[in-house]
């Protein structure tokens, strides 16, 4: 009876020194919300409430075969389902955000990202059947140059909700031109053609893959990879998701 009260005791004061040291590093080195600049509280994970409240969703989203993004690949290249989640507009809140993942190393608010998404979207059956989520893959010099890829921090964070595996190197990117950010709708086909390639085909045989990526704008490269996972593996189903839509 004694040594089961001084166990409580010593439980209770393992979580006092937790907390407090919780506390301390919250003091020490603050989290601030990439989008507003306000400070987060500690249960904010990336992004303060009250932005999350007010990120622009796109409406109608809800139609997992036949929508605007799902349109962009019909004729060309065979997809079940398209997804897109927020509207991005230059100066918005979703731009902030893109900013902060891709260019000032705040990767968590990918995998945030990521999770907010699947919430959104496992109730609706966009994942059922799916095998695999595969991010649309960086070059392996441009990986190292940010430190991580963003569209895999998204896919970890949908991994988290669905327990769908991500699997990464095995669709590779061979070559980066460059950003697509300033190509016209023909250039941006021509700087992804053939930049893709698949190392472990058979690994992909029969599957149902979800291919991810950050932003949507023309879909130009999720149709590359497309292309590459239907030239390489043949026998693959492919449905796609992006973050948001330029
Ligand atoms: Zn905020």
């Amino acid at each position: 009876m004694k040594n089961r009260y001084i166990c409580i005791m010593i439980q209770m004061i393992c979580r006092y020194i937790v907390e407090a040291l919780r506390a301390l590093a919250d003091w020490l080195m603050p989290s601030w919300c990439p989008v507003c600049g306000d400070k987060l509280v500690k249960s904010s994970t990336g992004i303060c409430v009250a932005c999350k409240l007010r990120l622009p969703v796109i409406p109608r989203y809800g139609d997992m075969e036949d929508n605007s993004m799902a349109r962009l690949f019909w004729g060309l290249v065979p997809v079940e389902k398209a997804q897109t989640i927020f509207e991005y507009r230059p100066g918005n809140e979703v731009s902030a955000i893109v900013e902060e993942m891709k260019y000032h190393g705040v990767y968590e608010i990918g995998i945030e990202m990521g999770r907010m998404s699947a919430q959104r979207l496992v109730g609706r059956g966009f994942f059922d059947g799916v095998d695999m989520i595969i991010p649309v893959p960086l070059t392996k010099s441009r990986k190292r140059w940010r430190g991580y890829n963003q569209a895999e921090m998204i896919s970890n964070g949908l991994a988290e909700v669905t327990a769908i595996p991500v699997s990464t190197g095995n669709l590779v990117r061979k070559r980066f031109h460059g950003s697509q950010t300033r190509l016209s709708a023909v250039e941006r086909g021509e700087n992804v053609k053939n930049c893709f390639d698949v190392t472990r085909p058979e690994e992909l045989r029969g599957k149902h893959v979800l291919l991810v990526d950050d932003v949507l704008t023309t879909g130009a490269t999720l149709r590359e990879c497309c292309m590459s996972l239907a030239d390489r593996v043949g026998d693959v189903r492919v449905s796609v998701f992006t973050l948001c839509r330029a």
